[in-house]
């Protein structure tokens, strides 16, 4: 009896779905926010780090990412669902991630679209991020499958009614960064340009260019930012913490690639106390320099 009262608990454990307790936030005149946890993949988070957002338009709703999951994308479709009835019109993927766009699969029918570079990196390098989630995550990516953006991204503007989006095409975090500028309610969202109080990864990065794009996001008199990580902010902060930070890395293997120190040597340094309070610092640092680092060993080399 012990052992079937156990299956019975083992089964149904495994037939509930993972519940993201999804919390949406209205943050500007029918648009919606989604804050992920400010942590790495997770068994336990189901691999809810990123944000998404919303926009309510007046014949549609458009989709900012998806998050890392068949079942997250659902279940930010039943919030949407909560809110509208209106069709999903849009669902942009901002990036090539696997945290921006695993959800795409529940929006099946919508436009889903993205950069060229974007969509050709999904399509040839889609499944291995499956392989590699399924690996940390477990449960929570349960049925996920790749969903291939259905459109290339080219346009200068979306229309959504009276919510006028104009669609910026930039770089640095990596090689294709799509950022949507609300005109209509001033909220600009920058994808992973920005990661606030949680420290940014750094994967596909050029530091260099991703420093000068920032400097052209400060310039947008925006009213309320939307970073892919972190929460919402109506203030310059976010960028200039993002600037502050890469210009810190940047400036750390350029001296310590000079010096030529060893990585373990970079990791024992000091960070600034500027940066103290900012999520997951050690951890996204380390991976950073890991990652960097030879590129810039090279550049002395040569
Ligand atoms: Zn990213």
């Amino acid at each position: 009896m012990r052992y079937i009262l156990l299956l019975f608990f083992v089964t149904s454990l495994f037939s509930k779905e993972f519940d993201f307790n999804l919390k949406v936030k209205k943050i500007a005149s029918s648009t919606y926010f989604i804050e992920g946890k400010k942590e790495y993949f997770s068994q336990n988070n189901g691999g809810d780090i990123a944000n998404s957002s919303f926009i309510v338009g007046d014949d549609g709703v458009l989709v900012i990412d998806t998050g890392s999951s068949y079942i997250y994308g659902k279940q930010l479709l039943k919030e949407i669902r909560k809110i509208t009835n209106k069709p999903i019109k849009y669902v942009i993927n901002t990036h090539h991630h696997p945290d921006h766009f695993l959800g795409n699969q529940a929006f099946k029918g919508a436009a889903i679209m993205a950069s060229k570079y974007t969509k050709d990196y999904i399509s040839k390098n889609g499944d291995e991020y499956i392989t590699n989630l399924v690996n940390i995550i477990q449960y929570a990516m349960k049925g996920t499958e790749i969903l291939i953006p259905t459109k290339v991204l080219s346009a200068k503007y979306i229309n959504l009614g009276k919510h006028k989006i104009k669609v910026l095409y930039l770089n640095g975090h990596t090689k294709d960064d799509i950022v949507l500028y609300d005109e209509y309610t001033g909220v600009l969202f920058v994808s992973d340009l920005v990661f606030y109080n949680r420290a940014a990864a750094t994967p596909h990065a050029n530091i260099n260019q991703w420093i000068k794009t920032l400097n052209t996001l400060k310039e947008i008199p925006y009213k309320l930012l939307v970073s892919g990580h972190g929460e919402v902010s109506n203030s310059k902060k976010p960028i200039i913490q993002m600037i502050s930070y890469l210009k810190y890395l940047d400036n750390i293997l350029k001296t310590s690639s000079k010096k030529g120190l060893g990585i373990y040597e970079i990791l024992a340094i000091k960070k600034p106390k500027e940066f103290k309070g900012i999520f997951m610092l050690d951890e996204e640092f380390e991976r950073s320099i890991i990652n960097l680092y030879p590129t810039y060993e090279n550049r002395i080399l040569k």
